[in-house]
């Protein structure tokens, strides 16, 4: 359909390369604005308004030293605001004379996560400068999810000093990615995904191809079509490559399962309930990919995202189904409900086609994961130490948590199938985020540095930085690794 004449301008890369579009998406789709993040409640400015009133910041347990003397009298005698929290100081005359906001020390950097959304409406000026993770906590603490009833925040406006638009560049991709988990399947379809995709590589001038349904074949990627060819909506591989073609390679790959009913060996409700964030590898190395474009890191970036519904129908795939992957082993089904990994291998063996020096897949693939670490804590798989050393390292600075999971080789005989290559999943249920990552890693070629990130991309409880329901996780960190400042 729309020829490629009329995308031949989506598709020319600044290094001058042409890459001939597969996709076959027509022109009115690519018009479709992409989601605005929700930070608008908080802006955060580097030098303050002229009407701005002055936050006085408590990081410990003694009140600031900037605090006016008779502010001093009147916080001694009314009490402390609580942790987490604030509190208008009076002037002289009786009006107000500031706030004074109470960090929640136990809560590092990322309490000032209520800093933001604890301000009166107004114009406010911290009394020192705020670290970059003290101003991005602030931004994503006031974060709201308004795309479908109005904001309830108040606006306000927070002078944070000259690390304001570090913290903006990275809260505003950690809101994309929220935004993006947070909003349902009706409205975040692998065709939505492609979208979003689309607009911010080509905003970035990178170049982008997509490979959508039955092309998924021609072009071999087997196990993408056949677990989202019983979607309503087509599903595709999306592909884009920003900068120098000879800087050092970095690939990203993100699950992007829109929506997960488990196919024939369907979910209960209860399962099923929040299976919109099964796009959330997607959505989170799209915003990877956005902070690192944003700050012109110097690599030959790649983003790779399989975009599938994992739907019911009379095509869909079966329970005892053996596929033919691209990397050619066979792989025997023995759940439906374990679709991510055979999209990922897909785009992993793919990736692996270039020979990346740094192959990096963020999926939210097991509940085993949960079980193992909780919502917060994402475990990660490498067998490179080098790697697995700075992220360490990062993480702790950025206060983004991450632990390190062993790819337990013997483990791996647990996915044996009697009569292909390998079964998709396990027969007993130890271990389930262990062998997911084996699974993924026979995809992985020998000598590539790689490593896999079983996300949740959900906050089931609100945190200083994050309200109940999408969070951005690990980006940070590795954002920070790359920005190699650790
Ligand atoms: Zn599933």
């Amino acid at each position: 359909m729309a020829a490629a004449s009329a995308c031949d301008k989506y598709f020319v890369n600044p290094n001058g390369v042409l890459t001939l579009p597969t996709s076959t998406v027509a022109d009115a789709l690519m018009t479709n604005a992409p989601i605005a993040p929700s930070l608008a409640s908080l802006a955060v400015t580097e030098a303050p308004d002229l009407d701005a009133q002055t936050v006085f910041v408590m990081r410990g347990d003694s009140l600031p030293d900037t605090l006016p003397q008779a502010a001093r009298l009147f916080v001694e005698s009314a009490g402390w605001p609580a942790p987490g929290e604030g509190m208008l100081l009076p002037e002289a005359s009786g009006r107000a004379g500031g706030w004074l906001y109470r960090a929640d020390a136990t809560a590092g950097a990322m309490g000032f996560g209520t800093l933001g959304r604890t301000l009166p409406a107004g114009s406010w000026v911290a009394d020192g400068a705020l670290s970059v993770e003290e101003a991005t906590a602030a931004l994503l603490g006031a974060y709201e999810f308004s795309r479908y009833r109005a904001a309830r925040m108040k606006p306000r406006r927070l002078c944070v000093g000259p690390v304001a638009g570090e913290a903006l560049r990275i809260a505003s991709a950690c809101g994309m990615a929220r935004d993006m988990v947070n909003t349902p399947a009706n409205d975040m379809t692998p065709q939505t995904l492609e979208d979003e995709a689309r607009a911010l590589a080509l905003h970035h001038g990178a170049a982008f191809r997509v490979i959508a349904g039955d092309e998924l074949l021609d072009h071999n990627f087997p196990m993408i079509h056949a677990v989202g060819r019983a979607g309503a909506i087509a599903p595709r591989l999306i592909d884009f490559t920003w900068g120098r073609s000879d800087a050092r390679k970095v690939t990203l790959v993100g699950k992007g399962v829109c929506f997960d009913t488990g196919g024939l060996d369907i979910k209960p409700s209860s399962g099923m309930l929040l299976m919109k964030k099964d796009m959330g590898g997607a959505a989170h190395v799209l915003a990877l990919a956005r902070m690192m474009m944003e700050a012109k890191r110097d690599v030959r970036l790649r983003v790779l995202i399989p975009a599938v519904e994992n739907s019911i129908a009379g095509n869909a795939f079966r329970p005892g189904d053996i596929l033919k992957s691209r990397k050619g082993d066979t792989v025997e089904i023995g759940n439906t409900d374990a679709e991510g990994r055979l999209i990922l291998a897909d785009a992993l063996a793919l990736a692996c086609e270039e020979k990346p020096d740094l192959l990096i897949d963020m999926a939210t693939l097991t509940g085993a994961a949960r079980v193992a670490l909780g919502p917060d804590v994402i475990p990660f798989y490498t067998d490179d130490e080098p790697f697995a050393a700075a992220l360490a390292a990062a993480s702790g600075a950025v206060q983004d948590p991450v632990w390190r999971m062993p790819l337990w080789k013997p483990y791996a005989a647990k996915l044996a199938s009697k009569i292909a290559d390998t079964n998709n999943v396990t027969t007993d249920g130890f271990a389930g985020s262990v062998t997911a990552a084996l699974f993924l890693q026979r995809f992985v070629q020998p000598g590539i540095a790689w490593a896999h990130f079983d996300i949740f991309a959900w906050s089931p409880a609100a945190k200083p930085s994050c309200p109940v329901g999408a969070e951005a996780q690990v980006i940070r960190a590795l954002d920070r690794m790359f920005a190699g400042n650790a």
